[in-house]
């Protein structure tokens, strides 16, 4: 079997691996990237957080990505029958990004591959991790390429970025349930032919439908628009009881007083995708030798587009740590990169757990806004969930229980 000797070996070229890889290249690492499918290739995630733009631009991606035209994102609305809430990233607290993007993953990531490729780096498509043994932090992962053959690659490092490919997961038994409840979604994009000139046609919006089941519509640039629907399991197993994805899409969208007109007769560009107990979990983000980034590691729930902000968080975030051991210091992995990544999966889950309990809608809807309820929320919305300057960050799994306990007796006592 043929050998290639690398200092760090990234399995996938996701948004997770292309930061880490980008960045490590950028500093002098011999770094090569392996990736199971051939680019474009289809995956969801398609709303982005101003977060990831830190990384973007960090590891040196983010001019290839701003050419590409992409869909801005301002901030996001929520909607619930007549309620609106609009976050504006602008008018967040702290300091951060005011935009980032909404995209087509295909393009988005295909973008993102080749810029990683332009930068010399050592991509290989179609190159599949079957295999990996560990002699301390010292590794020779076995791959295997789409016409069957194999080879080694012995690092000295690994970063796994393979999202729900979740190979060390899978082959050092790391996998763990996740402490969320069981939800699903079943998506697709639409040619967006009866959007309205102008914002309301680019605006990102979710749909509240029940509290627990909600709606997507993310439009594209290309003029092309992702419509989701997200519920308990149960639900979206109803749904689509006879495992008609198309028709249970079309229900879903039927279900939406606000998107019916736009999107109840217009077909979609491909069979509707179902995505059955999306949230996964990990033992340990780390050992001897490896981390383990984004969809890898711990993917919560997709309602405020956490995913690729702790894709990118952990791809650059690893990257650093790795350079540092390569350089002959001692890493504390447990300190510096598990409980740094998990502080900001903490402050999002009890957001993500807050939303399904209708306790966070409770906040979003309260009229008359609180403008500095609002401000601090949303920076926690733009993905700055490591600031503990920020009330909303630090306090998190008591403030907004507390503040809806409160809006909750009001309107009893009126
Ligand atoms: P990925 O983007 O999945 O990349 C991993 C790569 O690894 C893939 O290309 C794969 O082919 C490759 N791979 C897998 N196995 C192997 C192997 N054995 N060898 C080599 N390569 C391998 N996030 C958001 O930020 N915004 C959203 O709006 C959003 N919506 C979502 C909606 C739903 C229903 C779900 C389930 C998730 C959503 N997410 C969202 C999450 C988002 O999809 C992920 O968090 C994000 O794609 C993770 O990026 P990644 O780089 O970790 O993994």
């Amino acid at each position: 079997m043929s050998k290639e000797f690398v200092d760090v070996l990234v399995i996938g070229a996701g948004p997770s691996g292309c930061v880490s890889s980008s960045y490590l290249k950028k500093n002098n690492v011999n770094v090569k990237v392996v990736e199971k499918t051939k680019f474009p290739r289809l995956v969801v995630g398609e709303s982005l957080i101003p977060r990831v733009m830190d990384h973007f631009d960090e590891a040196g991606l983010f001019p290839a990505l701003d050419k590409m035209g992409f869909e801005k994102k301002l901030g996001a609305r929520f909607l619930r029958g007549s309620e609106v809430c609009i976050f504006d990233f602008s008018d967040k607290f702290g300091e951060g990004w005011d935009w980032t993007w909404q995209v087509p993953r295909a393009d988005f990531d295909n973008t993102l591959a080749q810029e990683v490729i332009n930068k010399g780096i050592d991509l290989e498509f179609e190159t599949e991790v079957i295999d990996i043994k560990f002699n301390g932090t010292d590794s020779i992962t076995t791959v295997k390429n789409k016409n069957g053959e194999t080879k080694e690659i012995h690092a000295k490092f690994v970063i796994d970025s393979s999202g729900y490919g979740r190979v060390l997961p899978r082959l050092l038994d790391l996998e763990k349930p996740s402490k969320l409840s069981p939800h699903s979604a079943i998506f697709a994009h639409v040619e967006d032919v009866n959007r309205e000139e102008g914002v309301e046609g680019t605006l990102i919006s979710f749909d509240i439908i029940e509290t627990e089941v909600w709606l997507w519509v993310i439009p594209f640039s290309n003029g092309n628009t992702s419509v989701g629907i997200v519920g308990p399991t149960e639900y979206i197993d109803k749904l689509s009881e006879n495992g008609d994805t198309t028709e249970a899409l079309k229900k879903a969208i039927s279900l939406s007083e606000y998107y019916v007109r736009r999107f109840g007769d217009v077909d979609f560009l491909f069979e509707p995708k179902h995505l059955k107990d999306y949230s996964c979990s990990v033992k340990s983000l780390f050992g001897d030798g490896f981390a383990l980034t984004g969809n890898a590691s711990e993917f919560l729930d997709p309602v405020f587009s956490s995913g690729m902000a702790f894709a990118t968080e952990g791809g650059m975030t690893a990257a650093k740590l790795a350079i540092r051991q390569l350089n002959g210091e001692k890493v504390d992995w447990q300190t510096e990169f598990a409980d740094y990544i998990l502080y900001g999966v903490d402050v999002f889950t009890t957001y993500v757990k807050e939303w399904y309990t209708g306790n966070l809608q409770e906040l979003f809807f309260h009229q008359p806004e609180n403008p500095d309820v609002k401000k601090k929320i949303c920076a926690v919305l733009a993905g700055y969930v490591w600031n503990k300057e920020n009330p909303f960050v630090k306090k998190h799994d008591t403030v907004i229980k507390n503040l809806a306990n409160l809006i909750k007796t009001e309107k009893q006592q009126q």
